[in-house]
């Protein structure tokens, strides 16, 4: 595993004192402190998809709660690990929102460091996917320090195991994007927990594991008798 600067980098988010931002570059780098260095290479290819990483691994997903009174859109996933007193502070009133989405919100809560490692996984499963591509060796060598070797073309679907493609990412029906990121856990927001779903295969998931998702599956198509 590659030990990281972890030098603190200052923003100005609002959040700064829940967590400072840290560097994730190999420590004694030479070059100047970054949070996504990795993915530098990524937004000049396609600027989306590197911007989708960073967004999924760092915030809860956006849902329907986008009014004032339903809760944020998005937040940061490690500020949903401070207690609702804590929220206050911030602004956020989870007293006021439905219990439904509270709930919602809780489980997307990761820590700062997972929410990093999932983005490197991330980026480390995109370089791997058909017709992505190629990674400048620095970036290549940063991210099999992490989770191994990189085979071009093998990167697939968490939930039906097909390969992916990174033309997905920019085929979109409806404003939404054919691959998504997914969890085999749907409440675990870390490295190896997450991946890249089809759209569809990751609707169909829902809220269950993936190991429930395919019993239920198992079970209808016993049902209907096509086994
Ligand atoms: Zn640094
Ligand atoms: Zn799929």
């Amino acid at each position: 595993m590659i030990e990281i600067c972890n030098e603190v980098i200052s923003s100005r988010s609002a959040y700064e004192s829940v967590q400072p931002r840290r560097c994730q570059m190999p420590k004694g780098h030479s070059r100047k402190h970054s949070e996504f260095h990795y993915l530098d290479h990524l937004r000049i290819e396609q600027k989306s998809v590197a911007e989708k990483i960073k967004r999924d691994s760092t915030m809860t997903t956006g849902a329907a709660w986008k009014s004032e009174e339903a809760g944020p859109n998005r937040i940061l996933r490690w500020v949903m690990l401070l207690s609702d007193t804590e929220l206050t502070r911030y602004n956020i009133r989870m007293e006021n929102l439905k219990p439904q989405v509270v709930a919602k919100l809780r489980e997307k809560a990761a820590t700062y460091d997972n929410c990093m490692s999932v983005a490197r996984k991330l980026t480390w499963l995109v370089y791997q996917m058909e017709d992505a591509p190629r990674p400048p060796q620095e970036v290549q060598e940063y991210l099999e320090g992490f989770f191994g070797e990189m085979k071009w073309g093998n990167t697939t679907c968490i939930i039906c195991k097909e390969k992916l493609n990174f033309a997905l990412f920019s085929k979109a029906q409806r404003g939404k994007a054919e691959i998504e990121t997914g969890h085999i856990s749907p409440r675990e927001h870390n490295a190896e927990n997450v991946g890249f779903a089809h759209r569809e295969c990751n609707i169909a998931q829902g809220n269950k594991t993936i190991q429930e998702f395919y019993n239920w599956i198992r079970g209808i198509i016993q049902r209907v008798g096509l086994f």
